[in-house]
């Protein structure tokens, strides 16, 4: 069935997000790691299955081996169910994301938020990118407009209000991402009549 995929490195609060949008109750801030299968959930507002992917990326404790493993898993499931995912939510650090992008930006390397994002636009699937833990960052607008100009996104942020959705999931405030989510579910839903 129709399915909305999270995506996201470890430790950006997915699952935090995850027991905002279901109601479940998740281990937040579990070793990083753990998540290694697909999980999947109803979504309660929608008709949706939103399915959990493990988190990528630097995992503390985490050998390079199995980081590199569950990043090809990813790309396996994303390619293998391309056709039913309607949506992917990219959830990212808004604290971090631009020191890390930025540290790991260079001739041959592409960070992983960089490639996952175009990874997925590539495949045809609209990527709403969740910027959490906006309550950290004070300088709001700069630092959503640099996310884009890291994206190839023209800035100013606020012309791409259905790709980029400042969230801050442990407080529930998380309206930006759902409306930016249904925004392309619609889309689809007429682009189908
Ligand atoms: P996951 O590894 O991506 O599933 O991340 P978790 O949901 O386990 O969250 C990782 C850490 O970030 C936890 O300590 C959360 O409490 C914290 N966190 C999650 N969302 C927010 C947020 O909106 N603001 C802040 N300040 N911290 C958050």
């Amino acid at each position: 069935s129709a399915e909305v995929v999270l995506v996201g490195r470890s430790n950006v609060g997915k699952s935090t997000l995850m027991r905002e949008l279901t109601g479940h109750t998740f281990d937040t801030g579990q070793r990083p790691g753990v998540t290694r299968q697909p999980n999947h959930y109803d979504w309660n507002a929608e008709d949706f299955v939103l399915t959990d992917l493990p988190g990528f990326g630097f995992m503390k404790g985490v050998p390079d081996e199995v980081r590199e493993e569950i990043k090809d898993d990813i790309v396996a499931y994303l390619e293998t169910h391309a056709e039913q995912i309607l949506v992917a939510v990219l959830v990212v650090d808004g604290k971090a994301v631009i020191d890390i992008i930025d540290r790991h930006s260079g001739p041959d390397e592409i960070p992983h938020d960089v490639e996952m994002f175009h990874f997925l636009r590539d495949m045809g699937i609209p990527v709403v990118v969740a910027v959490n833990k906006m309550d950290k960052v004070d300088d709001r607008d700069e630092r959503l407009d640099a996310l884009c100009d890291r994206l190839g996104l023209l800035p100013p942020w606020k012309q791409w209000q259905e790709t980029i959705a400042p969230i801050t999931a442990k407080r529930g405030s998380i309206d930006p991402m759902t409306e930016a989510v249904r925004h392309h579910l619609h889309e689809q839903q007429r682009d189908d009549l």
